[in-house]
């Protein structure tokens, strides 16, 4: 994902079809999917509040895109919050079963 102010780069992967800065896909797949789960208090309290959802249990998103999600999906994208994501976004590994699921439901490549 492109860098830009104090956004950072997601993870980036060995083979160019599954480069996360110019993806995304599994940043707006569903506002069920970047809840929180195993983090502790420390590693939440590092989360921006204006990026965490009314009940505190999840990331904040805008339909089914997290609202920590820079640029344009499929195209060039960054995580604004990279640094401190919860944990579900540090398992979403590229080429793995979630990271396909979120790419072929925005029509991209999986092969
Ligand atoms: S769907 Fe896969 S390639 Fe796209 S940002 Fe997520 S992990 Fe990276
Ligand atoms: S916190 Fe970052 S990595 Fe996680 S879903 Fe939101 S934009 Fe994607």
């Amino acid at each position: 994902m492109a860098v830009a102010g104090d956004f950072s780069s997601l993870e980036e992967s060995a083979a160019p079809l599954f480069d996360c800065q110019s993806c995304g896909a599994c940043c707006s797949y569903s506002a069920e999917w970047p809840r929180f789960s195993t983090e502790d208090d420390a590693q939440l309290d590092r989360i921006p509040a204006k990026y965490v959802s009314a009940d505190e249990a999840g990331m904040r998103c805008d339909g089914t895109r997290c609202s920590a999600l820079a640029g344009e999906v499929g195209k060039s994208t960054a995580c604004g919050i990279y640094e401190v994501r919860p944990d579900v976004c540090r398992a979403c590994m590229p080429g793995g079963d979630d990271c396909l699921m979120a790419r072929k439901a925005h029509g991209l490549p999986t092969l």
